[in-house]
């Protein structure tokens, strides 16, 4: 069992508290080898070394606006992230963050080294361009103590390290196409997710994106009937498929369909890893998410495996940064 301090559960932070963060929180209740002590949102944050309850923080960020409101383990701040690290102690963050603009996440990591802060990350960045970001910052990673995971939600994560292990059966690989398909019933409890989303229509870009109000994106969806079509996507699963040895980037095509409108899945999520045997056949794996499962059990299920993984890591001595392609995920319990 990869623990922290022998006999101690892993102490968990997760940064931002929208969607997916709240999903975390939630997530993690139940688990005994972690425990969620720590969240931060753009207002201030909350920590309880014993431990925060998810039903209590989620109630008093929806009725108040930021976690800092939370009784007893808030704290208001205009510098959530940088107070809440340097103040409190927490072994590994999940970064649920926007990364709106697109080098937010980037500047983010830049931050965790400055401050002197040593343990492990996990983020489920979804842009090429951003994963090329963190790349650069591998030696300044390594360097702090900080091992830090990239990609590591459902698309870039889970369905990236499904087509790397299905790779093996190949002596080539010709095509890796994902397509996904997310349901959720209303946009705002996803606003971060809608808005990168959005960012890949044709005639939107991630500045203007960003810049939408909440009125401007819900008179897109108004237009749409709710739903985003997306193909040929900037995603990093081809830079991380490339970065494990896999296959060329130009070889993985990413798109998919959501509907803010409507918790069913438009269609079923997969990725079809077609590729050459050593004796010459050409055939097709395909491996499909069950359409019962959330984008954020998709995402936040792997993000924590990722983190355990990290931690395992961080004590064998290894740090700097990985992609969810080329590290196993390890099981929560
Ligand atoms: P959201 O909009 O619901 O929530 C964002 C949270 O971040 C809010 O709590 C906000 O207060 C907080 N925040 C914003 N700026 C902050 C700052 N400067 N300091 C501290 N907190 C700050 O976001 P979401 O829809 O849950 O998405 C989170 C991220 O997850 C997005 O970047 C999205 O693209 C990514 N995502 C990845 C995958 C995947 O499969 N890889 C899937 C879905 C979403």
């Amino acid at each position: 069992m990869i623990i922290n301090k022998v006999n101690q559960p892993i102490k968990v932070g997760v940064l931002g508290f929208g969607g997916l963060g709240q999903a975390a929180a939630r997530l993690l209740a139940p688990k005994g080898e972690m425990i969620w002590v720590a969240a931060a949102d753009r207002q201030g944050y909350a920590y309880n070394a014993l431990g925060l309850n998810p039903n209590t923080a989620i109630k008093t960020y929806h009725d108040r606006g930021s976690l800092g409101y939370l009784d007893a383990d808030g704290t208001l701040s205009a510098h959530s992230i940088q107070d809440l690290v340097t103040n409190h102690s927490v072994d590994g963050y999940f970064l649920a963050l926007p990364n709106l603009p697109n080098t937010f996440m980037a500047d983010v990591a830049k931050q965790f080294i400055k401050s002197g802060w040593q343990g492990v990350l996990v983020d489920a960045l979804k842009r090429t361009s951003a994963v090329e970001q963190l790349l650069e910052l591998q030696k300044d990673l390594q360097a702090a103590g900080i091992t830090y995971l990239t990609g590591c939600g459902a698309t870039p994560g889970l369905l990236t390290a499904a087509a790397a292990v299905a790779a093996q059966s190949y002596a080539e690989i010709h095509s890796v196409n994902i397509t996904f398909g997310v349901g959720i019933a209303n946009w705002e409890a996803y606003k971060a997710t809608i808005r990168e989303d959005i960012a890949h229509m044709s005639e939107y870009d991630v500045e203007t994106a960003r810049s939408m109000s909440d009125e401007e994106v819900s008179a897109l969806l108004d237009k749409t009937n709710g739903i985003i079509a997306l193909e040929n996507m900037e995603h990093a699963d081809d830079i991380m498929l490339e970065l494990a040895g896999i296959c060329d980037r130009d070889r993985v095509t990413v798109g998919g369909v959501v509907d803010t409108r409507n918790p069913k899945k438009p269609l079923s999520t997969n990725v079809q890893i077609t590729g050459r045997t050593f004796e010459g056949k050409t055939s097709t794996h395909t491996f499909t998410l069950g359409d019962e499962t959330t984008m954020a059990a998709n995402v936040c299920g792997p993000a924590f495996g990722y983190l355990k993984a990290g931690i395992a890591l961080k004590r064998r001595g290894i740090t700097g940064l990985f992609t969810a392609a080329e590290i196993m995920p390890q099981f929560v319990k």
